[in-house]
């Protein structure tokens, strides 16, 4: 008998490696993946191409009056890697960029923004079999998810991470500090802004990955899903 489908929701901080933990088991047990940091890092980068952003002030009355031209969808490229499109154009690369980093925490905290992503979120999960990872899967886009993981790892580590990744993509300039900075910055805005503000849901399973291999945590959470699943 073909085991029953579930929601998976993977919560937690930026750069706790929540992405290729949730890429990877999607991989294995044949589901769906979505990145829903992409969708705000695609709005975000909407508004920078737009001149949305004088310094850090957003015009969001201009921003909501967009909402309704802005479409978010996912490709698959060769390597089966999922690759986020705004307005039909791949911008996978430009998402991942520094200058949308430092300013997409301010879009995601837009109360318009976040009703219009989580609606789209809802209808990616309808058919279930998926794994979502963000920041209020588990709270607010399915709080009836069957598995829900908060993944936590300290700020140093997560700073390293990115740090590495970065410089892995061929960003020479961008310092371990701006890295560090940008992560605790986010870290607070994501978890003191109003709307859906990060937080642990009371039923999430926590993972803390600091110490963990890639390997570790892989198995961690394939037995956490054959045990919901079976
Ligand atoms: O996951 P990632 O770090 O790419 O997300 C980028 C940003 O998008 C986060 O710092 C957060 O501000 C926002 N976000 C959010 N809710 C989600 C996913 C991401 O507010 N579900």
């Amino acid at each position: 008998m073909e085991n029953k489908k579930i929601i998976i929701a993977i919560d937690g901080f930026s750069s706790t490696g929540k992405s290729t933990m949730a890429k990877k088991l999607a991989k294995t047990v044949g589901y769906a993946y979505i990145d829903s940091g992409a969708m705000y890092r695609a709005v975000t980068l909407y508004c920078l191409e737009n001149g949305l952003f004088n310094g850090s002030e957003l015009d969001v009355a201009k921003l909501e009056a967009s909402l309704n031209d802005l479409s978010i969808t996912f490709g698959v490229n060769e390597a089966g890697g999922t690759e986020t499109y705004l307005n039909g154009k791949n911008v996978e690369k430009e998402i991942r960029q520094m200058a949308v980093s430092s300013k997409v925490s301010i879009v995601a905290a837009i109360p318009a923004v976040r009703r219009a992503l989580v609606l789209q979120q809802q209808a990616f999960g309808k058919e279930k079999g998926i794994v979502m990872d963000g920041r209020d899967i588990g709270t607010t886009v399915f709080p009836m998810a069957e598995m829900k993981v908060y993944v936590n790892a300290s700020a140093e580590t997560r700073a390293q991470r990115r740090f590495d990744e970065l410089r892995g993509k061929g960003d020479t300039t961008t310092t371990y500090e701006e890295v560090y900075k940008n992560v605790c910055e986010r870290d607070y805005i994501d978890s003191h802004r109003e709307e859906s503000p990060l937080r642990q849901a009371e039923d999430a399973v926590v993972l803390d990955n600091s110490n963990m291999t890639i390997e570790e945590q892989d198995a961690w959470l394939l037995d956490l899903f054959n045990r919901l699943t079976k």
